[in-house]
């Protein structure tokens, strides 16, 4: 096998979900395919590294030529009301239901000192100062997945939040029941919507 082609598949069986067979079957299909796909491919690649970044207000990802994403930016989004997600496939799969006009904020990570990401490595603290310079209250809505990471993630929020002394500006509410997929991204729309409806006050 030519060395190119061996390089190829070694660098696409690095991807996540890709099987030694997988990558040699898509190794193959761009041999073969032509110039110009291959060209938009490459642009589209270099361009994930330069083109995109992150929103100021709530780390979400958008443009480079953006400071702020387009939900931040929407006035007829509701401020005072800030989904706590891990992921940002998670906020996309809750903006899919089209139903919530609330703002974001996403931490990336949740903690887990097994895996070495530590409170610090989070961004927390962008969060609490937005509370802190809000004059209304602010519902904080904790869109967290049921693990182990995610009970120690809330538990750092509620804690800061009285040790700060925001207790007063806040509103914390958790969705009222575990998803029956277990994590927001695979849940499916009907429950999901309920379980956020429905949240309650922690
Ligand atoms: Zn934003």
């Amino acid at each position: 096998m030519p060395e190119s082609l061996k390089k190829l598949i070694n660098s696409i069986s690095y991807l996540p979900w890709i099987w030694e067979k997988s990558a040699t079957k898509l190794a193959f299909f761009l041999l073969n395919s032509n110039q110009n796909y291959l060209d938009n491919l490459w642009n589209n690649l270099i361009n994930i590294k330069n083109n995109i970044w992150k929103c100021s207000n709530c780390n979400t990802l958008t443009d480079k030529n953006k400071n702020l994403c387009n939900i931040c930016s929407n006035i007829n989004r509701n401020k005072n009301q800030i989904m706590i997600v891990e992921e940002y496939l998670d906020m996309i799969t809750i903006e899919e239901t089209q139903v919530f006009k609330w703002v974001y904020h996403i931490l990336w990570w949740a903690i887990s000192p097994i895996n070495w990401i530590f409170i610090w490595d989070l961004n927390f603290e962008k969060l609490f100062e937005k509370i802190q310079k809000s004059e209304e209250k602010i519902e904080l809505i904790l869109a967290t997945n049921p693990n182990i990471e995610w009970e120690a993630t809330s538990s750092y929020i509620i804690e800061q939040i009285e040790k700060r002394k925001l207790k007063h500006k806040t509103i914390i509410t958790k969705l009222s029941r575990w998803l029956s997929s277990w994590f927001i991204e695979y849940a499916d729309n009907i429950t999901l919507i309920n379980a956020l409806k429905e949240r309650k006050t922690i």
